[in-house]
């Protein structure tokens, strides 16, 4: 049997062992712990939750939720382990981080057709096809050899995110389209602020709550993307002179240019996402709420990702990766999990979920990606569609799915409309690739 080796035993690399082990690959599973401990991780078991110990929504009118079902119904060990270990959390699945790792650990040491290798990998293996999972906290050496494959432009260290706003929630009562000089098309999504408006964002933006930053990530200043609270801090006028600068848009309404601009730049294929540029922020996620909705024009707006700055190691999926997650440079290389650009546990197990079935399924890759339309297929057509001149990494959300034939006016009728479209998108996929494999047992059992 071939042997592939997978490098990181977090959420990722488990879920891509498990998967391919079950369809007979022999698998080399390398962890660095408990010899070396990235700064966020505490404990010596596989799959380690390293924050909250939520999984996030339930339901299926959240996109994580609908993420959730689409994993249990495929088989993901990953959703076998916190069904088994799940603790009370209202509408969320939260939980035990203990017994959620020891679950793991226990189903991952014990398949024949695995092998875990406690050692920090330094060199990617020179033979066989090889899935890098080593995750947001990727260790320096592997780091430098992964840049060296990819080509360093193509792997960032920090990411600087600006909050992401559904477009049907903007108020277009007072934003308007047009980009800057009227240079290019009307790109962009404009929200005008007067003087008394802009000192009153910048006062709240200085006393707004914003989250400690860790030991780790203080380097981030010197990368050249300050959080907009800190350009607030620096003078009153920053902000009016980088971001939110007026100049060369001028407001249909007065004929204008208003004292500041905060602009929206289109976020995906189908125009239902806009991020707020050069809006990167570490404002808790309530304050970036209450704080971003004194925007004129954002008063209802409703997010569908809030900004954050952390370190992150990622590859610029959409320039480097092909949609089986294979370097395109070479294929032999596969890339899961947080590294790819996803963002959060659950899409970090679905992209490990995907790259063990891609490998195990067909030696050469030939099992067709998930559909679009549903949420695994979202995710993978987000690393492989985003714009590469713009790309972040991303939670999965129902803005990333193509829009329903059938216009629904209501926003719950709309997402319940999707999730079912994505089910049985799922069952249509799913089934022929299920009965071609081979199995050799139930994560669940
Ligand atoms: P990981 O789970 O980190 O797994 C990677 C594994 O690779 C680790 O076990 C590591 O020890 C190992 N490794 C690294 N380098 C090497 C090497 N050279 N050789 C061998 N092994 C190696 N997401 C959420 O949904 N909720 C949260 O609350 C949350 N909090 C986060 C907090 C922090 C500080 C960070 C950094 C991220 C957080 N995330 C959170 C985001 C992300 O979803 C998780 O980090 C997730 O664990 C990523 O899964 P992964 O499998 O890609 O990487």
């Amino acid at each position: 049997n071939e042997q592939l080796s997978i490098i990181g035993a977090g959420l990722a690399g488990c879920e891509a062992a498990w998967q391919a082990a079950e369809r007979g690959l022999r698998v080399r599973l390398y962890e660095m712990k408990p010899q070396r401990y990235s700064p966020a991780h505490q404990s010596p078991g596989l799959a380690e939750l390293v924050c909250s110990n939520s999984l996030r929504g339930v339901a299926l009118n959240n996109a994580v939720g609908l993420l959730k079902e689409e994993l249990r119904r495929c088989g993901a060990l990953f959703m076998a382990a916190a069904d088994a270990t799940a603790v009370p959390a209202g509408g969320a699945l939260a939980v035990d981080r203990e017994e959620f790792s020891a679950y793991i650990s226990a189903r991952i040491t014990s398949h024949p057709r695995i092998t875990l290798v406690r050692e920090e990998v330094t060199e990617v293996p020179a033979e066989g096809r090889v899935i890098i999972a080593s995750g947001p906290l990727t260790s320096e050496d592997l780091s430098r050899e992964i840049a060296h494959l990819t080509g360093a432009e193509h792997l960032y260290f920090y990411d600087a995110i600006a909050p992401i706003v559904e477009a049907d929630s903007i108020d277009m009562n007072k934003a308007w389209r047009a980009s800057r000089y009227g240079k290019g098309s009307d790109d962009y999504l404009n929200c005008p602020l007067d003087e008394n408006q802009y000192h009153a964002f910048v006062a709240a933006l200085r006393s707004a709550e914003k989250v400690p930053t860790r030991n780790f990530e203080k380097l981030i200043h010197f990368e050249g993307c300050m959080p907009i609270e800190e350009m607030a801090a620096r003078g009153d006028l920053t902000l009016a002179f980088g971001p939110m600068k007026p100049v060369g848009l001028s407001d249909p309404r007065t004929g204008r240019e208003p004292f500041a601009v905060v602009q929206l730049r289109q976020d995906n294929r189908h125009a239902s996402l806009y991020n707020l540029v050069g809006f990167q922020t570490k404002l808790t996620h309530p304050e970036q709420r209450r704080v971003l909705r004194t925007i004129p024009g954002l008063e209802t707006a409703r997010f569908a990702r809030l900004g954050s700055m952390h370190r992150n190691t990622f590859l610029n999926a959409p320039r480097c990766l092909n949609r089986h997650q294979q370097l395109k440079k070479d294929a032999r290389l596969i890339f899961a999990g947080q590294i790819t650009g996803v963002e959060g546990y659950v899409e970090s197990a679905a992209s490990g979920f995907l790259a063990g079935l891609f490998v195990g399924a067909a030696p050469d890759n030939q099992t067709p990606p998930p559909p679009a339309t549903t949420a695994l297929g979202a995710l993978l057509a987000h690393l492989a569609d985003a714009d590469p001149d713009d790309f972040q990494p991303m939670n999965i959300n129902y803005g990333l799915f193509p829009p329903l034939e059938k216009r629904l006016r209501k926003r719950s009728e709309r997402r319940l409309g999707l999730a079912e479209r994505a089910l049985a998108d799922l069952e249509a996929w799913w089934r022929p690739i299920q009965e071609s494999l081979p199995r050799s047992g139930d994560p669940a059992k």
